[in-house]
């Protein structure tokens, strides 16, 4: 889809988000706001609106990449729970917000919203540093 971000990534993107790693059917990046640390979304490579969209043969490469994803996640910032939320209702194309929360912090027991929350941007440098170490973390966890 043409007007798609993700499936035609722009400045929109790159302002929300950075890639970390392109995986069996997804791509994983780390959200610029990291209000939760560790914040990520993983994109499903096709344009799907719902989850039965999404062709049987990549329907169980997407649940493995979800949880190499959250391995990556959990080994890097440990949170206590990490939610997971899709949405979609004006950015159709299949994606998973992963929010790793810690117990007794932001929004612990509630439902995560973006908007419940103040907006918390590293600088550049520790930016690409927490990248890096998903990166790491995905490559150590044996991923793909
Ligand atoms: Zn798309």
């Amino acid at each position: 889809m043409d007007s798609c971000m993700y499936c035609v990534p722009g400045e929109k993107l790159a302002n929300l988000m950075a890639p970390v790693a392109k995986l069996r059917v997804s791509t994983l990046f780390l959200l610029r706001d990291q209000s939760f640390a560790g914040r990520c979304v993983l994109m499903f490579e096709d344009h799907c609106k719902e989850v039965d969209e999404v062709p049987e043969g990549k329907k169980l490469p997407l649940m493995q990449d979800l949880s190499d994803a959250v391995s990556a996640i959990r080994a890097v910032f440990s949170p206590d729970k990490v939610n997971y939320a899709i949405f979609g209702d004006e950015v159709t194309h299949l994606h998973v917000h992963l929010v790793p929360k810690q117990k007794g912090g932001t929004l612990w027991g509630q439902a995560y919203c973006a908007q419940a929350v103040e907006a918390v941007r590293l600088s550049p440098v520790a930016w690409e540093e927490r990248i890096e170490a998903v990166r790491l973390a995905l490559n150590t966890q044996g991923g793909k």
